[in-house]
């Protein structure tokens, strides 16, 4: 058996190591797969090396960086897992004004590292999402609205291809490559080993925001929803948030919101007063080091969750009817469900200002992403579960475009077109190029025109 791992090199997980069971979970615990080997690569000959070892055995690969995939596509049955997070050093260049990671890197390690030094960083919300998936995809962060989504910061990327090879992606070599990998790069044409991003400017404060409504009744959650699309229109682009409408076991019917507003909180106070004249929302703000709001933001985070959940994008403005059947959505919560939500994720700003044909990330016209979510705690409510998110999705779908592929749906039908809209086509004339072989191939992978 050992002969048969013989050319992989890191650290060799099998079904027969101690820790494969520990190993082969995702997030999401209710994601259940049994993959043949999963390798942790300390370097990017490990990475290489990984890719041979598939290749001549001709075993499905999947690539792993912070294991967050809603639909666990970063494994599978009897595939060989190439897990990138030991590889995770971050090295600052002042000088040129980028920051350079390595494949493997999350949220909170690039948090710490550049906050500690005084600046921000356009990431994602949960500290153990991978900066690879979530910049691959997009990326949707507190700051998007002002320094625009992760993959926007992207400057070059370094990438393991089909052959082994490492190439180097950036809007002059390789260009076209690069254009794919910032909004459709997940899993689809390669092994990111590195990332580099833009440095934002120092910062020395923040405005954190929180927002909460304590049993609010359906009506006064319709009524949110309301406030909170008018609000989005024209808004300030140093404000970004996320809000929900939830039902939970513990507390009910109720809403939250939380923010960060690159200002101070009387600027903050005032764009904010739609909401802190909601009877019934508390509104709070505190004016803290940017590190100190991520590690409060951080704190809301389980180590794993079991759930399904999908994002949409929402281009109008809902008329009353339409607001109450969105808060109608989560008067119920299926059997075995701890919490069920609607949430929000402000969208425009710096997002809108990049043209849709400059990067594969293509919905750049859309107010905010609506996702829906059911959250469970014994397996054995999955399906109950995923009956009721996807009975709502048919729902959600007609008042929504597209999906963020970042937050994606396995039911979807025809999700090349639902994730990268018109950019469908060039992404994939640049999929038949860069693996032409399909080696890169997960249940949603984007197909090249000969696939
Ligand atoms: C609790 C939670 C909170 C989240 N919050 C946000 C948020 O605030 N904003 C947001 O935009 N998204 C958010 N997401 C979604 C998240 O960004 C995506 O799930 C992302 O793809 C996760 O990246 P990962 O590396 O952790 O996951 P993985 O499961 O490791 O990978 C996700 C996908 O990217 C591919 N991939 C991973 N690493 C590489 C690599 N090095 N090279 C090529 N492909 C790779 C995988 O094959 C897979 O297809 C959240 C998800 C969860 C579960």
């Amino acid at each position: 058996m050992a002969n048969y791992f013989k050319g992989l090199t890191g650290t060799v997980v099998t079904p027969l190591s101690p820790q494969y069971d520990e190993a082969r979970q995702e997030w999401n615990r209710a994601i259940q797969k049994f993959p043949a080997v999963i390798v942790y690569c300390h370097n990017e000959k490990d990475v290489q090396n990984a890719v041979l070892w598939a290749g001549q055995r001709d075993i499905c690969l999947r690539i792993r960086s912070g294991g967050h995939h809603y639909e666990g596509y970063s494994t599978g049955n009897q595939v060989l897992v190439i897990d990138l997070s030991e590889m995770s050093t971050i090295q600052l260049n002042e000088q040129a004004k980028c920051v350079t990671v390595q494949g493997g890197v999350n949220n909170s390690q690039m948090y710490r590292f550049l906050g500690s030094r005084g600046y921000p960083f356009p990431g994602g919300n949960c500290p153990t999402v991978g900066l690879s998936g979530f910049t691959l995809g997009g990326g949707w962060g507190y700051g998007c609205r002002y320094l625009g989504l992760g993959c926007d910061n992207l400057l070059e990327l370094r990438l393991v291809n089909y052959k082994g090879e490492i190439l180097t992606a950036n809007i002059h070599k390789h260009a076209d490559l690069f254009w794919a990998c910032r909004g459709a790069g997940g899993g689809n044409f390669g092994i990111v080993v590195s990332m580099t991003f833009r440095l934002p400017q120092k910062i020395d404060q923040v405005t954190l925001i929180e927002m909460s409504y304590p049993n609010a009744p359906s009506a006064a959650q319709a009524g949110f929803l309301d406030t909170w699309q008018k609000w989005l229109v024209g808004l300030d682009i140093r404000m970004g948030m996320q809000a929900s409408i939830y039902n939970s076991i513990e507390e009910g019917m109720a809403i939250f919101g939380r923010g960060l507003f690159y200002g101070s909180p009387q600027e903050a106070a005032v764009l904010l007063l739609p909401f802190s004249q909601t009877p019934g929302l508390t509104v709070t703000l505190q004016y803290l080091p940017f590190l100190e709001a991520i590690a409060i933001i951080e704190e809301s985070y389980p180590e794993s969750e079991k759930f399904k959940s999908t994002g949409r994008f929402v281009f109008k403005q809902y008329s009353p009817r339409e607001l109450s059947q969105i808060a109608d959505l989560i008067k119920e919560r299926p059997v075995g469900s701890a919490f069920v939500s609607v949430s929000l994720y402000a969208l425009g700003g710096a997002v809108s200002q990049v043209p849709w044909q400059n990067t594969a990330y293509f919905y750049r016209q859309a107010s905010y992403i609506m996702l829906i979510q059911s959250v469970w705690t014994d397996n054995q409510y999955a399906r109950a579960n995923r009956a009721w998110v996807d009975e709502r999705f048919q729902y959600l779908k007609t008042i929504t475009k597209g999906s963020y592929v970042n937050f994606p749906y396995s039911p979807l039908a025809n999700y090349e077109r639902a994730y990268f809209g018109k950019n469908v086509p060039r992404l994939s004339a640049i999929k038949g190029s860069y693996d032409p072989c399909n080696i890169f191939c997960f249940p949603q992978s984007i197909c090249s025109y000969d696939a």
